[in-house]
């Protein structure tokens, strides 16, 4: 039971510090998009912080993660999972702090990292609720390089796509949370690495931060002539996060036996018609391989994942950029950007403060 004041663990060295108490603040789906959302889909709403029974956890979200794949949950219909419900809370992956556990495997002030989605307190069971050290990485980095898009592009690339030393491999949306971390590791693989990006910022970050050996501003470049002094001996692997006109551009240029990991296709999240087909002859042509996935199915490869990532992050091979915006009340606005490109780095809202950020 939460009244007067909680006491919060404060980060790695365990000082505490007091927090008022205060009413749970969500955000809930009010209206269903058509086409590109709006900030009055969003409602903001408040109500009591939730108690937790015996086997349960009260975390408060420091972190949210906003991601392209929310778009498609404000729809009606089936997808691979199930649509948000009108009036409930925005789902979405939470970088969190325990403030009351009754679960014998978490403690008053772990820090964890899970899906409570768009509030700033959640009770859970901690099913699928995984620990964090702060000490390893920060905390944030969960929901990003090490967390669910730096899992895409590392079981993209490596299981889907195999990449093979000197192969030239594309990736769009290079940028972003997943396509920044799809060209590191092909560098690391040894490949030729080239980016399309939506701003000559954002290719000058995966060139000289990243170390891409090309990026393709797309929106300041006809495609296909600037893909193909890029990418002088063929696409070997295309790592395609948006679909659209570079999908079909890309298709032009693959070499025989490419692989194409289909990860995402934002560029049609908000599109009310489909667009119409690229031309899959080349497809045919190369004996090519497209192959989409879905991360949330290859949980085996979490502690290879980790692992490698990880030890990446350390030794400076695997770099990240986040673009943090503050409050809750920040999320639409946050998502909006997103599927108009206005992130630059991995999307998130900071909810609560991070105790283990010095302020
Ligand atoms: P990003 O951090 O890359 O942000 C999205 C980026 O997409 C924008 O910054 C923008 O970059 C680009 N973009 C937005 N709108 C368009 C458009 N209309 N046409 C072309 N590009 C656009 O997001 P993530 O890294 O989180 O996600 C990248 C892709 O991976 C998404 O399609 C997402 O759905 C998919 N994904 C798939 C998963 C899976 O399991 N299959 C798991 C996670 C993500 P720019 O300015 O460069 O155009």
């Amino acid at each position: 039971m939460l009244a007067g004041s909680i006491a919060v663990p404060r980060g790695p060295k365990g000082q505490t510090h007091t927090m008022p108490s205060a009413m749970n603040r969500r955000v809930l789906l009010r209206r269903r998009p058509v086409g590109t959302p709006r900030p009055d889909d969003f409602e903001v709403s408040e109500s009591p912080i939730p108690s937790p029974h015996p086997g349960e956890i009260l975390c408060r979200t420091l972190y949210l993660s906003i991601d392209p794949y929310m778009r498609g949950r404000m729809n009606e219909g089936r997808s691979y999972a199930r649509s948000v419900e009108l009036g409930q809370v925005m789902v979405g992956g939470t970088v969190s702090q325990v403030v009351e556990s009754r679960h014998p495997g978490f403690a008053s002030g772990d820090f964890v990292v899970g899906y409570d989605g768009w509030q700033a307190y959640a009770v859970s069971t901690g099913a699928g609720v995984r620990k964090l050290d702060p000490v390893q990485a920060p905390i944030s980095t969960a929901l990003g390089v090490l967390g669910m898009p730096g899992m895409t592009a590392y079981v993209g690339l490596l299981d889907i796509g195999q990449p093979a030393p000197g192969e030239t491999v594309l990736v769009s949306a290079a940028a972003g949370a997943v396509g920044s971390v799809v060209g590191q590791i092909a560098r690391i693989k040894g490949c030729h690495v080239v980016g399309i990006a939506g701003s000559k910022a954002k290719c000058d970050y995966a060139v000289s931060e990243l170390g891409f050996d090309h990026c393709v501003d797309y929106r300041a470049q006809e495609l296909l002539p600037a893909l193909q002094a890029a990418c002088p001996g063929g696409v070997d692997i295309y790592f395609d996060n948006v679909g659209g006109a570079a999908l079909a551009a890309v298709l032009t240029l693959i070499n025989r036996n490419a692989r194409i990991p289909l990860c995402g296709l934002i560029a049609q999240y908000n599109a009310i018609e489909l667009p119409s087909g690229p031309n899959l002859l080349p497809v045919l042509v190369s004996r090519a391989l497209i192959k989409g996935f879905i991360v949330s199915d290859h949980g085996d490869r979490l502690a290879a994942f980790l692992g490698d990532c990880t030890r990446w992050l350390r030794e400076g091979r695997l770099k990240y950029r986040e673009d943090v915006v503050d409050g809750l009340e920040a999320a639409p606005a946050a998502l909006i950007g997103v599927l108009e490109g206005r992130n630059f780095g991995k999307m998130l809202v900071s909810v609560l403060p991070d105790p283990t950020r010095p302020s």
